[in-house]
């Protein structure tokens, strides 16, 4: 079993990465990859782990791009995380996230909601802030019930406390990827939000500009969304990988490995990612 999709401290998860090591040892994981968001804070950390366990570890990062009404990520997997180039533009990204999340704070405490930045702060992970860590905090302080509520009636797209910031385009996050010698995957496609066939045009356009996989296993897709994203990866050539999207605490029902219980990534996935990484 392997889980190809997870975040650490470093950006929105709740676990360190040598404890993502841990409890995927303990769940009888063969390999995991660490895809922070915009940071790859975590991966010297999850490498040491990795070394004295029977998991193997691979580098990863996830990037958001543009898009117009849903949320696209780009994963990248086995990318030299000590590429200058890919260094210096995932700076810029977190340098936009700090301005962002000024504006956020801001437009909370206009609403009437009596947050600190040292609030947010106290949730943050190591690396990277953002709207999880809002949520958090406003759920801490008492101010809204729950994480989900505190993106439905604040953070998300569309709500009166959501502030864009700066992020690459689709193509440009496929190609800092791949000049960092890396691997990028189109992750949970379903959050795209276009139909059927906008959606199959999008990732046709993404594939001609080097794009190498979907994440067509995924703990929210339904069996038929599988068979739908596995049969555009095959006639696009693209590899069908997949992942849990765990946070740890942040997402309690979650399991490393199974999602919610049915999810199982084929290890050949990881194979086929290895030998068009050439690893
Ligand atoms: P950010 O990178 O700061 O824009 O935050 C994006 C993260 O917030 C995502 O990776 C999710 O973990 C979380 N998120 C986004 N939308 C929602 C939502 N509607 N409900 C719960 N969590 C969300
Ligand atoms: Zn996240
Ligand atoms: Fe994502
Ligand atoms: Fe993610």
């Amino acid at each position: 079993m392997i889980d190809l999709h997870t975040h650490s401290v470093y950006s929105d998860g709740t676990n360190t990465p040598a404890e993502l090591v841990q409890i995927s040892e303990e769940r009888g994981l063969s390999a995991i990859a660490l895809t922070d968001h915009d940071t790859v804070g975590g991966i010297v950390p999850l490498f040491e782990a990795g070394a004295g366990s029977s998991v193997e570890t691979v580098p990863g990062i996830e990037l958001s791009a543009e898009c117009a009404k849903g949320t696209m990520h780009v994963l990248g997997y086995f990318i030299d995380y000590t590429n200058a180039a890919l260094l210096e533009k995932i700076d810029t990204v977190r340098e936009g996230r700090k301005e962002r999340n000024h504006e956020i704070l801001k437009r909370l405490n206009k609403l009437g909601y009596r947050l600190m930045w040292s609030d947010v702060e106290k949730h943050a992970g190591a690396d990277v802030i953002g709207r999880p860590h809002f949520a958090a905090a406003l759920v801490k302080r008492g101010l809204v019930k729950s994480r989900k509520s505190a993106f439905e009636l604040l953070l998300a797209k569309g709500r009166p406390a959501y502030v864009e910031r700066y992020r690459y385009t689709g193509r440009e996050c496929i190609e800092l990827i791949r000049n960092a010698g890396g691997i990028p995957v189109l992750a949970h496609p379903a959050t795209i939000y276009l139909h059927d066939d906008q959606l199959r045009g999008l990732i046709m356009g993404l594939a001609e500009c080097g794009l190498g996989g979907l994440e067509v296993y995924y703990a929210e897709h339904q069996p038929a969304n599988i068979q739908k994203f596995k049969g555009w990866a095959e006639e696009l050539g693209l590899i069908c990988t997949g992942g849990t999207d765990y946070h740890g605490a942040n997402t309690p029902d979650l399991k490393l490995g199974t999602g919610f219980g049915q999810l199982r990534v084929p290890d050949e996935a990881l194979e086929q990612l290895k030998a068009a990484a050439g690893k």
